[in-house]
């Protein structure tokens, strides 16, 4: 395993979250390399660890001033041994190499553990659409699918949304896709729902996160009625997974963005949400204004230098991280355990640094990795491509329930693979190994390709 690690490092000394994923994975996986040396010989890991297929790719556009900006665009094809490639978009900044191929890599294993026959794959582009006017994330969006449309299709790699990427840049990269192929498939997911779109897709991350949640806490006999939660992020997973808690009688105190959080001790109600919601999806304002209208509720600055989260610090019984990856350390993870914090739950991509998960289950707090509990997302998505091969809509209560069935079955293939390897309660273990076994399988049956 060491050996494999090293390999990855020396190659791209360079792509420190891809390390990261792989490390977590590698320290799970030990145990059925043991039982079944065949993948040893096959190289199994060597290939899960190189992604198939990396594009690259100039953005040129037009700028409302009419000046030249050019951005880069990649898409990762990491594995396609059990379905066509899979995965989000993200346009942001701090896009690069290596964070897409740690999000490839997760979703590999992600997509695996939903029971759909999906690869893995992510792509985005060092866009920021903050602060853009429509018409230029619209020009953005058009001259990235220029280059992306010849290495995409329906049974062949299947975007859709992340940060930064939304209704609006999926309708504008679909038009853009149409245009070109000359072809009206189901190419994207996340689409709106009166051109192919399925009822809860928006929904479905946050909703499943919390359906996750529901199963853990189950286990210890609890539910989550009345817990106080820190929720962290306040776009697409922040917000229903915030609506899904209300739901179930939790009290959100906290959300965020980059910039800073608010903390509300009276607790975050549907109608402070939709007004969240509104604020962030229709004004694409910032998080701090929410003391302007709410004013018992208290801002708090982040200097994103800083080497821990004071989100973190409040008091609460469960904790989601929904905004993005390495936003608890080891020091957030200890200030967790300090105040007695009983379930963490990730709705984002890998928001917990590899110490800040040791501290957490050292501590015996139930902990949900990402792969498993933001699932529920690629799950509707999955849900969507069959509607659209199919060509009809299905009510929202059914995709729902379809939802939650996923959700409890990606939750009890954890529990009981954790259990059979004798690491009962361990959800990163479970997750690792049961995604990790369906792709490896798949890829013995194929043939070294
Ligand atoms: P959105 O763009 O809708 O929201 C992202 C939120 O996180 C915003 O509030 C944003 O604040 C904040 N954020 C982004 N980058 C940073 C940063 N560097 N530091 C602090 N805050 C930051 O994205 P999603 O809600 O779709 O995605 C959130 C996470 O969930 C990501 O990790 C994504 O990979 C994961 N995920 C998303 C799925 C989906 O279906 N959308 C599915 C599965 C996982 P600001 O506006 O200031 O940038």
């Amino acid at each position: 395993m060491s050996d494999i690690l090293q390999q990855v490092k020396d190659r791209d000394p360079q792509e420190r979250e891809f390390h990261q994923a792989v490390e977590e994975f590698l320290n799970s996986v030990q145990p059925v390399l043991e039982i079944n040396p065949e993948y040893r010989h096959a190289k199994i890991l060597e290939r899960l660890v190189e992604p198939e297929r990396v594009i690259a790719f100039r953005v040129p556009w037009l700028d409302d001033q009419g000046q030249v900006q050019i951005n880069r665009g990649i898409r990762v094809e990491m594995n396609s041994a059990i379905g066509p490639y899979k995965g989000g978009l993200r346009f942001h900044p701090s896009v690069n190499l290596s964070i897409l191929k740690f999000l490839a890599f997760e979703q590999v294993f992600k997509n695996a553990l939903t029971t759909l026959p999906m690869g893995g794959g992510k792509g985005g582009a060092d866009f920021d659409p903050k602060g853009k006017s429509d018409n230029e994330v619209m020009r953005f969006c058009q001259s990235y699918m220029c280059e992306l449309f010849r290495h995409i299709g329906p049974n062949t790699d299947i975007p859709a949304g992340d940060i930064g990427v939304g209704a609006r840049e999926i309708g504008y990269l679909f038009g853009m896709y149409k245009r070109l192929a000359n072809e009206f498939t189901g190419v994207l997911t996340g689409k709106s729902l009166n051109w192919g779109g399925s009822l809860i897709r928006p929904q479905a991350t946050g909703f499943g996160v919390v359906y996750f949640a529901k199963e853990m806490l189950f286990t210890k006999e609890q539910s989550l009625k009345d817990k106080v939660c820190l929720v962290s992020g306040a776009g697409n997973v922040a917000q229903f997974t915030t609506q899904k808690l209300i739901e179930f009688g939790a009290k959100v105190v906290t959300m965020s963005d980059s910039s800073g959080y608010i903390y509300d001790e009276n607790g975050i109600d549907d109608e402070k949400l939709a007004w969240i919601m509104r604020l962030k999806n229709v004004r694409r304002g910032r998080i701090k204004e929410y003391t302007q209208k709410y004013p018992e509720a208290v801002y708090t600055r982040v200097d994103s230098s800083s080497d821990h989260h004071p989100v973190w610090d409040h008091k609460a019984d469960c904790v989601f991280p929904c905004a993005t990856q390495n936003e608890i350390n080891q020091k957030d993870a200890e200030n967790l355990v300090k105040n007695r914090v009983i379930m963490v739950t990730e709705g984002a991509n890998m928001p917990t640094t590899l110490e800040g998960i040791n501290v957490l289950m050292d501590a015996g707090i139930l902990f949900a990795p990402g792969k498993a509990a933001n699932a529920g997302g690629v799950s509707v998505s999955g849900l969507e491509m069959t509607q659209n091969s199919m060509r009809l809509s299905w009510t929202r209560q059914e995709v729902d329930d379809r939802l939650n069935i996923i959700m409890q079955s990606i939750h009890k293939t954890c529990v009981e693979t954790a259990a059979q390897f004798g690491m009962p309660g361990n959800y990163v273990m479970g997750a690792n190994i049961a995604g990790f076994v369906k792709v490896a399988e798949a890829m013995m049956d194929q043939g070294v390709v």
